[in-house]
């Protein structure tokens, strides 16, 4: 009899530990107030909310504000309530829906809109969601994708094409960045510059090419980015350590300068740059995020010349969604060159470090590796 009880205990113990298999998931957490992020095991989120969604996540990238978290800048430590799981860019399928949700079904395979909106303000009833004034993200106020599964509401899903490439679904959110920023302003033969040739930079120039831009001049001062640039059609490459980047792109537009340009690299000396090289009635399009006062002749550079100047938040939803998804469905840009290295999860850390290095494109990880 003891030992028949054993024997259940036993097999008792053996199902508790399947449980435990079944129900805990690999993730990437911002636990310390230091450099790093630590790998550890969570329970998967079992219960959703009415509007909720649980996603089985495939591949996911990192982000600059993922690298930001990695290296616990200044925007980091004001910004971020610690502990939580970190990334928010990703592929995956949908495998649990909550009991109100009608947008999304299971088997779908989705993408996220990483702003979660309110809906209710201002610039959320008027279609401006991207700016709404309650905006909270994903993977930053919220636990992210850096995991096996993610859950997230219904409205931030995207659903995409069965069988587009996974790799190329996973970097659709700093893609649609590109898009929203380069589209703002008739690119189809003009002259275009894009200013620094990070990721979403170099998607950029992709963008501008396949929206049959007539030049594209790319700006960077890292080289091994230079070059990609190039790869992927950048018709002039200029390093502003190397060249007066002003006197070249006067020289490569007729004396005339850039119709539109795409504002990356957040860098002070290159944004004042950009309002010299700009044209009259030019388009200036901002996503870069300087960390410094920028000193601008309005008089000269914005009044006089009769420019426009536009600031990128996050991306128009869903319109941009739609052009990023029109590209990749028809495999209009170089995914394959910018997503540059492909790691299991397990190896963040050297991820970030070559992140770090500048020496990469996108990189995406593989959760559950
Ligand atoms: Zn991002
Ligand atoms: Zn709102």
């Amino acid at each position: 009899m003891l030992e028949m009880k054993a024997f259940v205990k036993c097999i008792k113990k053996e199902n508790e530990m399947k449980d435990n298999l079944d129900t805990m998931m690999d993730c990437v957490i911002k636990d310390k107030p230091e450099v790093g992020l630590t790998i550890t095991k969570k329970p998967i989120p079992k219960d959703l909310k009415d509007d909720e969604v649980l996603i089985k996540v495939h591949h996911t990238s990192i982000c600059g504000t993922d690298y930001h978290i990695y290296e616990y800048n200044d925007w980091a430590k004001n910004r971020l309530k610690l502990p939580f799981t970190a990334g928010h860019e990703f592929s995956g399928e949908v495998i649990k829906i909550g009991e109100a949700v009608t947008r999304v079904a299971i088997g779908d395979i989705v993408s996220a809109e990483t702003h979660i909106i309110c809906g209710e303000c201002e610039f959320c009833l008027r279609g401006e969601g991207h700016i709404c004034e309650n905006t909270q993200i994903i993977g930053v106020d919220t636990d992210g994708c850096f995991a096996e599964y993610v859950r997230i509401p219904a409205m931030n899903c995207f659903i995409n094409s069965k069988d587009a490439n996974p790799l190329h679904l996973s970097v659709q959110e700093p893609l649609g960045n590109a898009v929203h920023t380069m589209t703002h302003f008739d690119l189809e033969g003009k002259d275009i510059v894009v200013v620094g040739c990070g990721p979403i930079g170099l998607m950029g120039v992709n963008v501008a090419k396949a929206y049959k831009a007539k030049k594209v001049i790319a700006i960077e001062v890292n080289d091994y980015r230079l070059n990609l640039a190039k790869e992927i059609g950048a018709d002039v490459v200029i390093n502003p350590l190397r060249e007066d980047v002003i006197k070249r792109v006067l020289e490569e537009t007729n004396g005339r300068g850039a119709d539109v340009i795409g504002e990356f690299s957040g860098s002070k000396v290159a944004i004042e740059s950009a309002f010299k090289y700009i044209k009259k009635g030019g388009g200036l399009s901002m996503l870069g995020i300087p960390s410094r006062d920028v000193d601008i002749d309005v008089a000269n550079d914005i009044v006089f010349k009769g420019i426009r100047i536009y600031g990128v938040t996050g991306r128009r939803i869903y319109s941009t969604w739609e052009q990023v998804k029109e590209l990749v469905d028809n495999n209009m840009l170089d995914l394959d060159k910018i997503i540059t290295h492909v790691f299991p999860m397990s190896k963040i850390h050297e991820a970030m470090e070559i992140m770090g290095s500048g020496n990469s494109g996108k990189i995406v990880l593989v959760p559950g590796e």
